[in-house]
């Protein structure tokens, strides 16, 4: 039988933190055997926000190491560079004339980031989502494994995508936002002000990157207050968010220490970040290492990418294929 299609993307903006890791790519790693899937750094994306390609090449190169140190199995999945499959943008292009200003002007992300760039609110950033669109179907991909910031994102895409078939005749499935297990988790930043993030808020975001020395400095400072005065209190959200992070990387007996600890009012919240960060220095240090190892070596990486292009050029031709037969630009 054949498997469902699943794809989604990284943009090469920074470094890949522990909200990626968990949010994302370990879910990622997770569907590999069960399903065809292919998984995008989008470079063109990033073009939108990020015109600045000093350190792009250097970016992309630590993206797919640090996406192949976290479990991503070049063998097993599809692991491609967007740039590297032009059939992504002819899609592009058709669907552009199927995507209306009004709708795209309503989207969220782009009143966001027309607000946070107001100098540069250039025709890419406005037709995001049909570039996105674009990745999903040129491999004509079911399941789409995002965050909760992507659903409106996915809803478009499957509009494009029922239009696309309603005047041309039916190339595509509709995509849908998919779940690999339990609840997708958002991973809050250390001092509680917002979520950890490639490009924002770097000291109080943990990233794979780190040295073991940055990873305790920043835990050790992560926001705490003088401990509860009642039993049983219910925990301020920054508070539980250390807890959350015991949860991913600590034994079970310590985080029940360190609970009874809370509810009977003795908790010592500098020995909880001590242990909290010599359990997340045990988790990260082998995936950094990893990840340096796979960057430093050239000659894999080169190979990593021209098997990834091929792969996906030759799903994606297929496609375009059906789709210029549809169109009817088959002179
Ligand atoms: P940027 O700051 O450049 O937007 P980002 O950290 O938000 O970067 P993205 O490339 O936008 O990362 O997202 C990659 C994936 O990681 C998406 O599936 C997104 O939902 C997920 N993700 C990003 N941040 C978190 C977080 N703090 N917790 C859980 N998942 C996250
Ligand atoms: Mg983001």
């Amino acid at each position: 039988m054949k498997k469902e299609v699943v794809l989604s993307g990284i943009r090469p903006t920074g470094f890949v933190h522990l909200g990626n890791y968990f949010g994302a790519v370990r879910n990622w790693a997770n569907m590999q055997k069960e399903y065809d899937c292919y998984f995008c750094v989008v470079d063109w994306h990033s073009l939108t926000t990020h015109p600045d390609t000093r350190e792009l090449r250097q970016h992309v190169h630590r993206l797919l190491s640090e996406l192949i140190a976290s479990g991503l199995d070049p063998e097993q999945c599809v692991l491609y560079i967007q740039s590297d499959v032009p059939e992504i943008a002819e899609l592009y292009l058709y669907l552009n004339m199927m995507a209306y200003k009004g709708e795209l002007e309503k989207t969220t992300t782009f009143k966001d980031k027309a607000r946070s760039q107001p100098d540069n609110i250039n025709a890419g950033l406005l037709t995001y989502p049909v570039l996105q669109t674009a990745d999903i179907l040129i491999h004509r991909a079911t399941n789409v494994p995002v965050g909760k910031d992507q659903e409106q994102h996915l809803e478009m895409a499957r509009n494009f995508a029922d239009r696309f078939n309603h005047r041309y005749g039916d190339v595509f499935p509709l995509p849908k936002a998919f779940n690999y297990g339990k609840d997708l988790i958002k991973i809050m930043s250390l001092d509680g002000s917002g979520k950890m993030s490639k490009s924002e808020n770097q000291m109080n975001t943990l990233y794979l990157a780190d040295d073991d020395d940055l990873l305790r400095k920043k835990i050790m400072k992560a926001k705490t207050d003088g401990g509860p005065t009642e039993a049983n209190s219910i925990k301020p959200e920054y508070i539980q968010n250390l807890f959350g992070l015991m949860q991913l990387v600590s034994h079970a007996d310590v985080i029940a220490k360190f609970e009874a600890d809370f509810n009977n009012c003795v908790i010592r919240y500098g020995d909880m970040k001590k242990q909290l960060a010599e359990d997340m220095v045990n988790f990260i240090s082998p995936i950094r290492e990893k990840a340096k190892a796979i960057e430093n070596d050239k000659d894999y990486l080169s190979k990593v990418i021209k098997q990834g292009r091929d792969k996906a050029r030759a799903s994606a031709a297929a496609t375009i294929q059906l789709v210029r037969n549809a169109v009817g630009v088959n002179y």
